[in-house]
């Protein structure tokens, strides 16, 4: 398996416009991107496609564990919510990943990333180690450095390296050993003032996950709906996490796009409904397009765990691999067993009861009903980036094919695609615009709901389908020569390039049921 180039792909992205550099006229500012035309629409795709599978029609009818429908509702958090809430959460006090700078270089690195390259076999004393961050250029020259020291060489965690060896420790991109500080803690939220004061008083933060809005708004959703647990409330929005070192295109950003829902049970079936979204959101992506040899399952170790996830059932990761992790895996979307950790957390810092009284559960009573039960659900979340979709999807649809005549093309899901068909006039003249406008002006009516159809009269036809393949247009709609005679028009598939012929009446209908809507 060859691995595509993220050169070639961030290149197709800009050019096309699906993604830039924020402020990009300014020189650009680390970790920030910005959608363009096509971006937007795929991202909203994404975003829609998880929105009708989660909450319009969760699980696409499957039912969940308890054998019913699985019951979703939506929620709409603010970004700023009471400073208190990230000290219940732990964010606070615990969302610091302790980092190392290098003395030499000035860089800053996150400790649990940072790798280093010792001796196979025996140590040649006195020699340096060579620490690398992977997924970067600083792996392949370490790696060079340290074979030409020690001949063969192992990888191990900088955090297994024992602190008095540290002084022989080359960091990633210094020259000499030594230069790495101890690991110091940095708390990765925004912090901004609320009002015009600004004093410590007013401190706020842009929230770093759409979770903790879900959970303060647990007892309103459960009092002004009918909802019983066992059920699951959906938000989608952005999330800041002031990242130390952003890197891999949007993959590792400052200002991203969440996708979580927290689903509530009792901790009895905690297990069955872990596993049951764990294996429902891996066929999610599954669905959209993500091959299989590309996704991957992985459970957390024990001692990953977060803080909120360690009595629980654990946590798996739902991976991709990124043509910069390949031959790995990077992080797409968590699905942890949270336990009840952060309902307790809130009830016990904002000094208010969140306990659900369930009416079905507890001691059978002589007239036949129950004596209920009250208790702090266990919460299983599914995570996802919808950035990092967005990426994954377009490093999976990026194609190179020299024997086409567009050697870079989009093969996306026709779910997700930006432009869902193209309608051209072969040449621009003897009626066949007109034509050609008078059915991309009858598709538009009819498909706009479901993303762009576009019109485009220039150009030779190569060309046009061309473009379109690099837009990862699904379908192109050819007027020609035969369509005043036969009223028959082409339609190319984009990932064949085959042509065939239908009529033009009947275009609507072929669209609809290659888009499997209407
Ligand atoms: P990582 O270990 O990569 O930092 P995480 O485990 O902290 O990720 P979660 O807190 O589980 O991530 O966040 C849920 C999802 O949010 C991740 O699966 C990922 O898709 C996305 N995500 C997290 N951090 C970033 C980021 N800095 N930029 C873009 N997406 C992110």
């Amino acid at each position: 398996m060859t691995t595509k180039s993220m050169d070639k792909i961030m290149a197709l992205a800009k050019r096309r416009g699906f993604i830039y550099q924020a402020s990009e006229i300014y020189g650009g500012i680390n970790g920030f991107w910005d959608y363009g035309p096509l971006g937007t629409e795929l991202k909203r795709h994404l975003r829609e496609a998880w929105w009708q599978d989660m909450v319009l029609l969760p699980c696409r009818g499957a039912l969940g564990p308890n054998g019913e429908p699985v019951r979703i509702v939506a929620l709409d958090s603010c970004i700023i919510q009471h400073p208190k809430v990230w000290e219940a959460s732990g964010h606070v006090g615990g969302f610091n990943d302790p980092m190392i700078d290098c003395r030499e270089t000035k860089a800053r690195y996150r400790y649990d990333h940072l790798m280093v390259f010792v001796p196979a076999n025996d140590d040649p004393q006195g020699k340096p180690f060579f620490c690398y961050l992977p997924d970067s250029p600083s792996e392949a020259k370490q790696k060079k450095k340290a074979e030409k020291a020690f001949g063969a060489i192992k990888s191990v965690a900088l955090r297994d390296i024992p602190k008095d060896l540290w002084p022989r420790v080359i960091g990633p991109d210094a020259e000499k050993p030594g230069s790495l500080t101890e690991p110091r803690a940095f708390n990765l939220m925004f912090k901004t003032y609320v009002g015009a004061t600004a004093t410590d008083d007013d401190v706020a933060y842009l929230r770093p996950e759409t979770a903790q809005g879900i959970f303060v708004q647990f007892k309103n959703v459960l009092d002004t709906t009918r909802v019983k647990v066992p059920f699951g409330i959906a938000q989608t929005g952005k999330a800041f996490r002031n990242e130390v070192n952003p890197r891999n295109f949007t993959f590792r950003s400052r200002e991203f796009e969440l996708m979580e829902v927290e689903f509530f049970c009792h901790e009895s079936e905690a297990h069955d409904w872990y596993r049951f979204w764990r294996d429902q959101r891996l066929a999610w992506w599954s669905s959209l397009g993500l091959a299989g040899h590309n996704l991957q399952l992985r459970p957390h170790e024990r001692d990953e765990l977060a803080h909120y996830a360690r009595d629980g059932a654990g946590t798996s990761d739902i991976e991709y691999r990124f043509p910069f992790t390949a031959p790995g895996f990077g992080e797409l979307e968590g699905v942890a067993h949270r336990s009840s950790f952060d309902l307790a957390q809130h009830q016990k810092f904002a000094k208010t009861n969140l306990e659900y009284f369930d009416s079905e559960r507890g001691e059978l009573l002589p007239n036949g009903s129950r004596r209920g039960e009250k208790y702090l659900p266990h919460v299983v979340e599914p995570a996802a980036g919808l950035d990092r979709g967005v990426l994954a999807v377009l490093c999976e649809a990026y194609t190179e094919d020299a024997s086409r005549p567009s050697p870079e093309l989009l093969r996306i899901h026709p779910r997700l695609a930006p432009v869902k068909a193209a309608v051209f006039p072969l040449v621009n003249k003897d009626g066949m615009p007109e034509k050609s406008e008078k059915l991309h002006r009858e598709l538009v009516q009819r498909f706009w709901r479901y993303g762009l159809i576009e019109h485009d009269p220039k150009q030779s036809i190569g060309k046009r389908y061309a473009r379109m393949d690099e837009a990862g247009c699904p379908y192109c709609f050819t007027i020609d020569g035969e369509t005043a005679s036969t009223d028959t028009v082409t339609v190319r598939d984009r990932d064949t390039g085959e042509q065939q012929r239908i009529a033009i009446a009947s275009a609507g209908d072929w669209l609809a049921e290659r888009l499997g809507q209407v």
